[in-house]
């Protein structure tokens, strides 16, 4: 798995490579796709999410240029495993997922791997996570209409955040968003096809887009 992501989509930051060689992934999927687990897609979990693809995973890690001192806010935990991933890479993650069950999960995954500096609560990320900003870097792995107002107003002066943004629910673009002394800059990183963002900031719970 991770030689692919080195050779062919040409991932570079050896630190996310190392992490991605070492972290268990078959722990973050349902026990009968555990055998598919290092394979190149993404895979369903439960209650109609996803597991990112791998080279997704890698990728965003990378656009957030983490060098280990960092305080992270991660939207859309899901299973947990890129909430490892940016535990391994930064000093503090605090990981927000709407649905209960996969929070809980997501949480016991990561303790039980003795991972101590990710939590992981259950509400409408969209929102951010005031208690604990400003943020260094944020990631957002699900596809909003826009960039939600309140994540650029928790992220620090100098700091990046990273989300897939599109029209519509069902295909974005990955924008890194940097906040510079009075103002941001959008790069576009590409096509990508992420499960929605559901919220206050995001897509409501019903409407097709
Ligand atoms: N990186 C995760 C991806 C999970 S899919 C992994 O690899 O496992 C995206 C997740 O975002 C889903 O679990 C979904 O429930 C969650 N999500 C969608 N809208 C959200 C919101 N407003 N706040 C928090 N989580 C949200």
């Amino acid at each position: 798995m991770v030689e692919r992501l080195r050779e062919h989509y040409g991932i570079r930051d050896r630190r996310v490579l190392d992490v991605m060689l070492t972290l268990p992934r078959h722990l973050f999927v349902p026990e009968a796709l555990e055998s598919r687990a290092y394979g190149d897609h993404a895979l369903p979990i439960a209650a109609n999410q996803t597991i990112s693809q791998p080279f997704i995973v890698a990728r965003m890690t990378e656009l957030l240029e983490l060098e280990g001192t960092e305080r992270v806010l991660e939207i859309g935990a899901g299973s947990g495993y890129q909430t490892a991933v940016l535990a391994k890479l930064a000093a503090q993650v605090y990981a927000i997922e709407r649905i209960a069950e996969l929070a809980r999960q997501a949480q016991a995954r990561i303790r039980s791997l003795d991972i101590h500096n990710a939590t992981v609560k259950c509400f409408d990320g969209t929102l951010g996570w005031s208690a604990h900003a400003p943020y260094d870097r944020i990631l957002v792995a699900a596809g909003a209409p826009e960039v939600p107002e309140p994540l650029l107003t928790q992220l620090k002066v100098g700091g990046c955040l990273v989300i897939p943004v599109g029209d519509t629910r069902e295909s974005q673009h990955l924008v890194r968003a940097i906040r510079t002394e009075d103002n941001y800059e959008f790069e576009d990183h590409g096509a990508c096809a992420f499960v929605p963002l559901i919220g206050h900031y995001g897509w409501s719970p019903e409407s097709k887009g």
